[in-house]
């Protein structure tokens, strides 16, 4: 028997949250699969997505060049832009779109020879998160720059929001005024909306949307339901069976100690796997769909879970980590993260894709 762990992406999920999303919202959107599509492979996403996207966002250059080598010829946008001028030469013969989010970037495009009409620019602008972006009393400055480059075709405004997915947060609202006025009678399209803002922020829907983390079902605000399916299952099975007495110790450090009888199931999966090691004791895990949790530290290429109310579990019994019975968000919780980064971090387990 080989390794019984994988983590079986559904692309039938995937298809079905984009539409979602991109109906709630309304107009376009750009398919976000930077970061490997958040742990759930890029090119594989991206090309069970082709036939229906608008287009796709991912991080730099290279993102966009494994994407472009498979064979996708929708629109790519890099979010981050170009951090050199071999990428920006890039951008042009590969047709990406680019971020422009700062003036080392405009100076690089005016400095730059390139074929006209070849680049697609995307004018980032920072309407209160304070990370990327040109300041807004800079915005009709540069956008006057960038229209006057031969080799600018369109351009296109966007900003990023901080706290979109926090629904009473006044910061949004700010954000989407500030964003508006910097913007005011230029022409463009326009581009607010990550997944929080998509679901809670009507006001911020214009032109196009960058829905990421919902599109792999993860809810960012997971109390409603958007009718969103997780698209990653992250499994394996119980491959030994151990029961300790009351007052031992199970696994590193000792952590966890029995205070009864104890039947404990080993699983094989660990934080080699990208399953947090920083989960403690008591985080929610699935064995052949009834609820349990995890005991004792988990290690590189194993953890435990506690089998003690489930005499009928044995050995070859599935494990759920996380995916349509155990939300990511709840494991995520537990070990004090957010869904994002442990999607991000699956790795070494095989992806095996459903629906495609
Ligand atoms: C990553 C990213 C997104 C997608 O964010 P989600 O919260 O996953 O929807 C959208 N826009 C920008 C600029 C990003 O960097």
């Amino acid at each position: 028997m080989t390794r019984p762990s994988k983590a079986l992406i559904d692309l039938d999920a995937l298809r079905h949250n984009y539409t979602r999303m991109r109906e709630m919202h309304g107009g376009r959107a750009l398919a976000v699969v930077k970061a490997n599509a958040y742990g759930h492979g890029a090119l594989k996403c991206a090309q069970a997505l082709s036939g229906i996207a608008d287009g796709f966002a991912v991080a730099f250059a290279a993102e966009a060049l494994e994407l472009r080598m498979g064979g996708i010829h929708k629109p790519v946008l890099l979010l981050e832009g170009c951090f050199d001028q071999d990428e920006l030469l890039q951008a042009s013969h590969q047709d990406l779109w680019i971020a422009v989010h700062q003036e080392s970037q405009l100076q690089m495009i005016e400095q730059t020879t390139l074929p006209a009409k070849s680049l697609h620019a995307w004018l980032k602008i920072d309407s209160g998160m304070h990370r990327a972006g040109f300041n807004p009393d800079q915005v009709k400055q540069a956008y006057a720059r960038l229209a006057a480059c031969p080799a600018v075709a369109a351009i296109t405004f966007m900003t990023h929001f901080a706290r979109a997915d926090e629904p009473d947060q006044l910061a949004t609202a700010k954000q989407i005024k500030v964003f508006d006025d910097a913007t005011a009678g230029l022409p463009g399209d326009r581009s607010l909306s990550n997944s929080g803002a998509i679901i809670a922020w009507t006001d911020a829907r214009r032109d196009w949307a960058r829905p990421g983390i919902v599109l792999y079902g993860a809810d960012p605000m997971p109390s409603n339901n958007h009718g969103l399916i997780p698209v990653m299952t992250l499994q394996s099975k119980v491959f030994a069976i151990k029961t300790i007495a009351p007052g031992e110790s199970l696994g590193y450090g000792g952590t966890f100690v029995a205070e009864r009888p104890t039947r404990v199931g080993l699983v094989a999966i660990g934080y080699a796997d990208g399953y947090p090691r920083i989960a403690p004791t008591g985080t929610p895990i699935a064995v052949d769909g009834q609820l349990t949790r995890t005991i004792g530290r988990v290690s590189m290429d194993m953890l435990t879970v506690d089998l003690t109310d489930l005499p009928e579990q044995g050995i070859g019994a599935s494990i759920e980590c996380w995916g349509r019975q155990i939300d990511v968000n709840l494991v995520a919780k537990a070990a004090g993260t957010i869904s994002y980064e442990l999607l991000c971090n699956v790795k070494r387990v095989p992806r095996v894709y459903i629906g495609d």
